[in-house]
């Protein structure tokens, strides 16, 4: 979706690939990743094109400083506190799926404690963001997450904050991300707002998920349908943009034999949206 969008509107398609969690980085999955988008022939502009230039350019280990660096502004502002608890200790409180419970909120926990820091946010805190190509969309972040993480329990940066510094420091002005990341949207824009009050925003686009028949979104870990099965099956390319065209009801679906077919299936699409 992210490549058709940007195709679309003529602008440049950054790749930014994760790895703050080392515990879950394998080479063989990084360039599992530039394999797929090569077999997809979807291209991009900037960001990495190899395990190696990802490593020696692109990786965000590379950039943990300038997280800390920010971290460290964000705890002089007063907007973070320290929390002692541990997942099972609150959780047990609230039940799971339920927002921590502000315990530590009262507390002056030392940074020598073990522990994580997590924002604080007031009762409601409402942010609001401009949608692409327009509109505006607000979210209550206190009712959707509550007081998340900015540095976990081991040192780790929240992926949050990475995600926010990455935008700002690439200078983002566009982005593209499924409507399940509407949260962290949210978390993002108010960390924005603490570091650099003065920038605005990137307009957001949250585009819709490809869904199975119960309206369950596929999912990698529930082995839906992931490129290497498919692959395996001997399906080609075409296959997988007929599909997308399909599943998202776009005009001329079944005609869809490349992936400029599948442009112009979906260009069609955006012309007959209200
Ligand atoms: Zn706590």
């Amino acid at each position: 979706m992210t490549w058709l969008w940007i195709r679309h509107l003529g602008g440049e398609l950054w790749l930014r690939i994760d790895d703050l969690d080392q515990a879950r980085v394998r080479p063989e999955y990084i360039e599992d990743i530039f394999q797929q988008l090569d077999w997809l022939g979807l291209d991009t502009d900037q960001g990495p094109r190899s395990v190696t230039a990802f490593q020696q350019s692109w990786s965000q280990q590379l950039r943990i400083e300038r997280y800390l660096r920010a971290l460290t502004t964000l705890k002089n502002t007063g907007e973070l506190y320290r929390c002692i608890c541990s997942r099972r200790q609150w959780q047990a409180l609230v039940g799971e799926g339920g927002r921590y419970p502000r315990t530590c909120r009262h507390h002056q926990y030392s940074a020598e404690q073990p522990g994580s820091w997590r924002i604080r946010l007031p009762e409601k805190a409402t942010v609001c963001w401009q949608n692409w190509p327009s509109g505006q969309e607000e979210l209550d972040l206190a009712d959707e997450m509550g007081d998340f993480v900015i540095q976990r329990r081991d040192g780790q940066v929240a992926y949050q904050l990475a995600s926010c510094l990455d935008d700002l420091d690439w200078q983002m002005n566009l982005l593209i991300r499924g409507v399940d990341l509407r949260s962290s949207t949210a978390a993002q824009f108010r960390l924005l707002r603490l570091l650099e009050p003065k920038r605005t925003p990137p307009a957001v686009l949250h585009h819709s998920l490809l869904t199975d028949e119960g309206n369950r979104k596929f999912s990698k870990s529930d082995g839906a349908l992931s490129l290497h099965i498919l692959k395996k099956q001997g399906y080609a390319p075409a296959a997988i943009y007929r599909s997308c065209a399909h599943w998202q009801h776009w005009p001329e679906a079944s005609n869809v034999q490349s992936l400029n077919d599948l442009q112009q299936s979906f260009a069609l699409a955006l012309k007959q949206e209200p």
